[in-house]
């Protein structure tokens, strides 16, 4: 691993100014670009006259100023040679899919991730692609190496699992992956800054930028970052997912999202700040609480291990209450009681969002998948916001617990 900080590497690159000398860059509304000669058009469609080969951009869905621009900087983040933007985590995560794998082939996933993206690899894929998954346990080096077949071309997992808060072992995977030719694609949503996965050994990072990058729950957006060869390979005219399946990020959104990219750090270490110290209140009224920031945490190592320092471990937590209607509870308490954060599903929003994950983001899984997972149905998903003081949020717990009787 190199010492690589992500902080300085979106810093280091070359700040683009505005048409005027803006201090912030223009935005490229246009969705087609002018070709000054014509005989450079068929080698602009074969991808060997980009923007950056002395060529010129072409149409909005291969590749627009504003959006290559915030590709450039989430690139610079996760220390990848490129990345593209796209509408939504989803259309991330299954572009870079379909991008390695084709009909026939086969994927090792984590039994713990996002709900969408089991639902995309349990039902969508096998059904529309034949593209089929074994769901393991990503943290059992063993299980993982025994489910890979002669068909498997990828190993995914999230760098912080959804909702159960598991850290892959980034390093241990790449190599079960590159041993037997597949990829290892890590969802970093949960931690960007906090974890690098690239530097680590992953070949591709994806990103659902609708949570912590974007920081306000009010855009819906996402990324693929991994090396140039595979991010052109998305765009390919004739092949390339994202070029024909064509979730592409709109120009607007990309600058929105560009102003934001700079206080990122400043928001992931306060989120990790107010996590851990509410991760500690829950653990000291002897409550059930995940957080691999706490020491008992099955993967407290690993996370120290592979994570920087000065952003905590993160901005979710989990707690386990017992039963759904204890959680239902609990949140409406939180919520309408005590103004502690939302019932709202979603995470990386600056004020606290809680859900209950079985009946929620998680609700795609079957029961059998949910147990496998580690997600009991009284499991609550605490995003941590930074709105307030934290010692009056800790109030507000406090008393919204001792009123449903767990303190
Ligand atoms: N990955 C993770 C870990 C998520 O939590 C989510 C959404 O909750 C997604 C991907 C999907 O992202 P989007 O809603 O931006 O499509």
């Amino acid at each position: 691993m190199n010492d690589r900080d992500p902080v300085e590497s979106l810093a280091d690159i070359r700040h683009e100014f505005g048409e005027h000398g803006g201090v912030n860059m223009s935005v490229e509304a246009s969705t087609t670009f002018t070709v000054m000669d014509p005989e450079t058009i068929p080698e602009i469609f074969e991808g060997g006259k980009g923007p950056d080969q002395g060529g010129c951009y072409l149409y909005g869905r291969h590749y627009n100023p504003t959006v290559y621009n915030l590709g450039r900087q989430l690139a610079a983040i996760e220390g990848s040679e490129a990345a593209y933007c796209t509408s939504s985590g989803m259309g991330a995560i299954a572009a870079a899919i379909l991008q390695v794998c084709k009909t026939g082939d086969h994927i090792v996933a984590s039994t713990a991730i996002y709900g969408g993206t089991y639902a995309l690899l349990h039902d969508f894929l096998p059904s529309r692609a034949n593209i089929t998954t074994s769901l393991v346990d990503i943290n059992d080096a063993d299980a993982v190496t025994a489910a890979v077949t002669s068909r498997t071309r990828v190993i995914f997992a999230e760098s912080f699992s959804n909702p159960t808060l598991r850290v892959a072992d980034v390093p241990a995977l790449a190599r079960i992956a590159h041993g037997h030719g597949a990829k290892l694609i890590i969802d970093n949503t949960f931690s960007p800054l906090l974890m690098a996965p690239l530097d680590w050994g992953a070949d591709v990072v994806v990103h659902s930028i609708t949570k912590f990058i974007s920081g306000a729950s009010d855009i819906i957006a996402g990324a693929v970052c991994a090396e140039e060869k595979f991010i052109g390979g998305l765009m390919d005219v004739q092949t390339g997912p994202l070029m024909l399946l064509g979730p592409t990020m709109d120009p607007k959104v990309a600058f929105e999202i560009n102003t934001r990219l700079p206080h990122l750090s400043l928001r992931m270490a306060e989120h990790g700040r107010r996590a851990g110290a509410i991760a500690r209140e829950l653990d000291a009224l002897g409550l059930e609480v995940v957080y691999p920031g706490l020491p008992q945490h099955p993967d407290h190592e690993l996370a120290v291990h592979l994570c920087r320092e000065g952003y905590g471990f993160g901005g979710v937590l989990g707690l386990d209450v017992g039963s759904e209607d204890t959680a239902n509870r609990l949140m409406e308490r939180l919520q309408n009681g005590y103004r502690f954060g939302y019932m709202a599903v979603s995470l990386g929003y600056f004020d606290t969002l809680m859900s209950c994950s079985g009946s929620s983001t998680s609700s795609e899984l079957t029961d059998a998948d949910k147990a496998a997972a580690g997600i009991p149905p009284g499991y609550i998903r605490i995003s941590v916001g930074y709105t307030g003081s934290l010692e009056q949020r800790l109030d507000q717990l406090r008393g919204a617990l001792a009123e449903v009787g767990l303190s």
